[in-house]
């Protein structure tokens, strides 16, 4: 055992957890800077900007969700894998009793959460040697969402609104494209791809994901992938995405090619989607104390830039004047009143329900009644003080599509008038919104810090057996921001940016 490394691999994966590297950071005051603070794409931004800085000021998580924890190991010859691992181990428990990890590890049968990360295949650590003194560590953690958007290509293949891709470069440059526009909002983007040509199924998944630990702002050593990287960004902001799907200047803010040999029958482009949440850092520690002897991606001298200056981040959410108020439980008519675009501030008691909570609410009657009710899809991190009382550490929304099955038929049986999530939803829930009469918000996945800072008490919590994120916590809002995405009329944010960006996809043949 080395005496140092728990505490250090804690330290690692607190300061990924709650602190963008500076690369990343750059990239996303450049998209601050890109967008007209006035659009929908400008405001989500800015949330994004103030989150990431409250964030690291507070040492808790950018985004509630932290997470698939994947470190990769370079271990001199000689080093304990067994010893290093089992140490990684506690750290990740001792990380998510701290708060700075959501529970995030379920068996995959009965969907129960270990409750501290650990579990079959959680962690994933990956190990290497290599003939240098140290012991290098390198930690993502890349959360569900953007996991979901994840790509794999077999070519050739027919794509959406681009046509063949061929076994070539400009192929693999379409099987991007086509990532990105088929992402839309719900990897809240912007996002970074990582990018692996060739390779199996499985190593090319992996290889893909690998990328994401070039910093944004590096060359790639291979210029013909590097001309691939310069297009897909050059294009894919053209898109017109934008940040949250909500269209605008930036979808992507890095893109990173790697390539592996193939079997000649096989032609993989495998596409690993990573949010603006893009929480990656390193270090090098001694082999023999543990201690870390070096910091990768950044500096611990020069303190992190802030994206917004202290008092924009005080003023919290940028007005306009035009946002409109609603108090929970909401009315029919108050819902059907609402129209795509609109911004709303949400006050009184709002219930969170995510993946188990509508495959329960199939089945049983909900635990309160929800008419009126604003649901939102969320699991947040939830820490119990030493009175027993709840307080939430981070709460941005979930990807709401995960919920397509369920929702209309939740609207309609309980009378539940507002959705918050993320990403949006699909035909089957913008026919439900309309015959039920309710709306579907938006909110700004990723803003845990900024959304947790809007809930001013944990009034309940039911079905605690489906463990922290899962639970329905009831919560008292106070100007909770959301923009109406799906509204009662059939229409549908989400349908139309979708539709116009295929359309400039179309001239990107
Ligand atoms: S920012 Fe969005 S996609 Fe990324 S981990 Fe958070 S919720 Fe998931």
């Amino acid at each position: 055992m080395l005496p140092a490394f728990f505490d250090s691999m804690v330290e690692l994966i607190t300061k990924t957890s709650t602190d963008l590297p500076p690369d990343v950071r750059a990239a996303m005051r450049d998209a601050v800077r890109g967008e007209d603070a006035a659009t929908r794409g400008g405001q989500a931004l800015t949330i994004i900007a103030q989150n990431i800085d409250q964030a690291a000021s507070c040492d808790g998580p950018i985004c509630q969700d932290t997470g698939m924890p994947t470190f990769e190991m370079k271990v001199p010859v000689g080093a304990n894998q067994i010893a290093l691992r089992a140490q990684i181990r506690e750290a990740v428990a001792e990380a998510t009793r701290r708060g700075k990890l959501r529970p995030n590890s379920v068996d995959s049968i009965t969907g129960e959460n270990s409750g501290n990360n650990l579990g079959p295949g959680t962690p994933i650590i990956h190990f290497d040697q290599w003939e240098q003194p140290d012991i290098e560590v390198k930690l993502i953690l890349k959360g569900g969402g953007c996991e979901n958007t994840n790509a794999q290509y077999a070519l050739p293949a027919e794509l959406d609104h681009l046509g063949r891709a061929d076994r070539t470069l400009d192929g693999v440059r379409k099987c991007i494209l086509h990532a990105v526009w088929k992402a839309q909002g719900k990897g809240c983007s912007p996002g970074a791809v990582g990018v692996c040509v060739g390779g199996d199924r499985t190593s090319g998944y992996l290889h893909a994901k690998e990328q994401l630990f070039r910093t944004l702002d590096d060359t790639n050593p291979d210029p013909r992938l590097g001309a691939i990287e310069t297009a897909v960004m050059d294009e894919a902001n053209k898109l017109s995405v934008g940040p949250m799907g909500f269209s605008g200047k930036t979808s992507l803010i890095g893109c990173k090619i790697g390539a592996l040999n193939r079997l000649p029958a096989s032609f993989f482009v495998s596409v690993a989607y990573d949010c603006w949440a893009f929480r990656r850092l390193g270090v090098r520690v001694d082999a023999t104390s543990g201690a870390i002897t070096r910091w990768l991606y950044r500096d611990p001298a020069i303190p992190s830039q802030p994206m917004l200056a202290p008092e924009v981040v005080a003023a919290g959410f940028p007005r306009t004047g035009r946002e409109i108020s609603l108090r929970a439980p909401i009315t029919d008519e108050q819902a059907r009143s609402l129209r795509v675009g609109d911004v709303v501030l949400i006050s009184g008691r709002m219930f969170t329900g995510r993946d188990a909570v509508h495959a329960h609410l199939m089945k049983h009657d909900p635990p309160v009644d929800l008419r009126g009710a604003v649901l939102y899809h969320c699991g947040p991190v939830v820490v119990k003080g030493a009175g027993g009382e709840w307080t939430v550490t981070a709460a941005g929304p979930t990807t709401s599509i995960r919920e397509e099955p369920y929702q209309a038929d939740i609207l309609k049986r309980y009378g539940v008038r507002a959705v918050v999530g993320k990403g949006g939803m699909g035909a089957k829930t913008l026919a439900g919104l309309k015959e039920s009469g309710a709306v579907y918000l938006n909110g700004i996945g990723g803003a845990a810090q900024f959304y947790a800072r809007c809930i001013e008490r944990v009034v309940g919590v039911s079905l605690m057996e489906f463990g922290t994120p899962e639970a329905m916590w009831h919560l008292e809002v106070r100007d909770f921001p959301a923009i109406v995405t799906m509204d009662a009329h059939g229409n549908s944010l989400h349908k139309d940016v979708e539709e116009e960006s295929g359309a400039i996809l179309e001239t990107l043949r």
